[in-house]
């Protein structure tokens, strides 16, 4: 498969495929030369606007954080559920982020302090996560989240769609995906 699904929808293709959050490595970061990860919340380290982690999450987080990984909370979602949940991981967040749109996720790449070349976004949804990451040329992790099959919406059913060719692995050629 080519970068980005050559002429395929380029801006709603991810560079990684994963199934969940907590399997991306930090030597695949190494290795990809990423040092800060924006964080999607909802359907990405928990379900949809809970304040409870996905199971293996807070580990995750934790190795993440031990291996010198930067992270931010990044969400569309109001203040008063981003707030706490980002209180009680340690993290910094941004919400009403308006992903898709550059604005938020240039302000959170500004705080990581770190070059948008090393930072990536983590997400689970192709019209905010993905194509935000690519329209100011971030590298991006889409996971899949549990409760897909359960939403409807044209959106939902278009991403579903998308991601039976997008599949799961490294879809940039370059990259490496735990270690192979
Ligand atoms: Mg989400």
């Amino acid at each position: 498969m080519k970068r980005n699904g050559g002429a395929l929808m380029p801006l709603l293709w991810p560079t990684v495929s994963v199934h969940k959050i907590t399997d991306i490595k930090a030597e695949q970061l190494h290795a990809m030369g990423i040092k800060a990860l924006i964080l999607d919340a909802d359907d990405t380290l928990s379900g949809h606007g809970e304040q409870v982690l996905f199971p293996g999450v807070e580990t995750w987080l934790a190795s993440m954080k031990a291996s010198g990984c930067a992270m931010l909370i990044a969400s569309n979602n109001f203040k008063e559920r981003v707030e706490p949940f980002a209180k009680k991981l340690g993290l910094p967040f941004i919400s009403l982020s308006l992903k898709p749109l550059p604005v938020g996720l240039l302000r959170a790449v500004h705080r990581l302090g770190t070059k948008r070349s090393e930072t990536a976004m983590v997400g689970d949804q192709l019209f905010t996560d993905i194509l935000g990451a690519n329209l100011i040329g971030l590298r991006s992790f889409l996971v899949t989240p549990e409760s897909m099959e359960a939403r409807f919406g044209f959106r939902r059913r278009l991403e579903v769609s998308i991601r039976k060719k997008i599949g799961y692995g490294v879809l940039g050629g370059k990259e490496k995906l735990n270690g192979k």
